[in-house]
């Protein structure tokens, strides 16, 4: 055996003690997490989504390949609320990498810190098809619940990174600021339709709504995660021909065949809404969906003259 001459041991020892300081390891479950990790991260992350933005998130194919991503993981951000258990808890358990398990250090549940709609009261139950059991999981389309994603993970990206925390305080101070700028845009562009009635398919929508000043009157399914049944879309026409709906917002992976026919029957605009990061090719930001939904709503409300 050759043994190493006293420099190269010396050279050695000191990476040892100095080692390169890498990148905390980021799985998110859906891209709008990722993203924002991305925005706070910066260059200090590397970061993956496990869902498509263009996917229902209810229902993603849990492919094994992620297993051995989440096994490499330093930290695991899910949106909650039982949006992901249908798909992610045994990609979690399988990974066995115990940093990342529900409870454990590496492990950010985003509904902690946001404004969550929608909590239900009284006895809890999935047996009726709802799959908000905990209340409404979209709630990341509230641009003030981007920020609150924003500032946990720059927190949790602080406590697992100490010497980068300057780091990640600066890049979510800059996501903040141009956050508030972009808001007063969207403000601005939607002034005009205060309490604007809208039909929706999923339950996808009440954060958004509720910020835009949207006023939702009825939904294509009859409980979230139930598709639409015959005399649910009976009533559904002939409630939005009473308060005169024109805007049915549908989400881009639900089928369109009866959204159209209640277009068709009430003369409803179909609007489709893409409501993730991902969810079309120009949307790579946090900031661009909005701006991409807020223009394509805006335009709709136009052309069909709704009030
Ligand atoms: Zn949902």
């Amino acid at each position: 055996m050759r043994l190493l001459r006293p420099a190269a041991l010396a050279l050695a020892a000191l990476a040892a003690a100095v080692p390169a300081r890498s990148a905390v390891n980021v799985m998110t479950s859906t891209e709008d997490l990722a993203d924002l990790t991305l925005q706070v991260g910066g260059d200090k992350v590397k970061v993956e989504s496990i869902a498509r933005g263009y996917q229902d998130p209810h229902f993603v194919e849990a492919k094994p390949s992620f297993i051995l991503k989440l096994a490499k993981a330093d930290l695991l951000v899910v949106v909650g609320r039982e949006l992901e258990i249908g798909w992610l808890p045994p990609l979690v358990q399988q990974s066995r990498n115990a940093k990342i398990q529900p409870g454990a250090d590496g492990y950010l549940d985003a509904s902690l810190t946001a404004k969550i709609l929608e909590i239900p009261t009284g006895q809890i139950t999935r047996a009726m098809g709802d799959v908000h059991p905990q209340g409404n999981p979209h709630y990341h389309l509230d641009p003030g619940n981007g920020r609150r994603i924003a500032k946990a993970i720059a927190d949790k990206l602080s406590a697992m990174a100490p010497a980068d925390a300057p780091y990640f305080a600066s890049r979510y101070a800059d996501f903040d600021r141009r956050l508030a700028e972009a808001e007063k845009r969207w403000d601005a562009m939607m002034a005009p339709y205060k309490g604007l009635k809208v039909v929706t398919y999923h339950r996808s929508w009440p954060n958004f709504t509720d910020r835009f000043g949207l006023n939702v009157i009825g939904y294509v399914e009859p409980r979230p995660g139930i598709p639409p049944s015959p005399q649910h879309t009976i009533d559904l026409i002939a409630e939005m021909k009473r308060q005169n709906v024109k805007i049915l917002i549908v989400e881009p992976y639900f089928d369109l065949k009866t959204p159209n026919s209640i277009g068709r029957e009430t003369g409803a605009q179909v609007v489709v809404l893409p409501p993730s990061v991902g969810g079309e090719k120009e949307i790579t930001d946090y900031i661009k969906l909005f701006d991409y939904d807020l223009d394509l709503l805006v335009k709709a409300i136009k052309e069909t003259g709704a009030k």
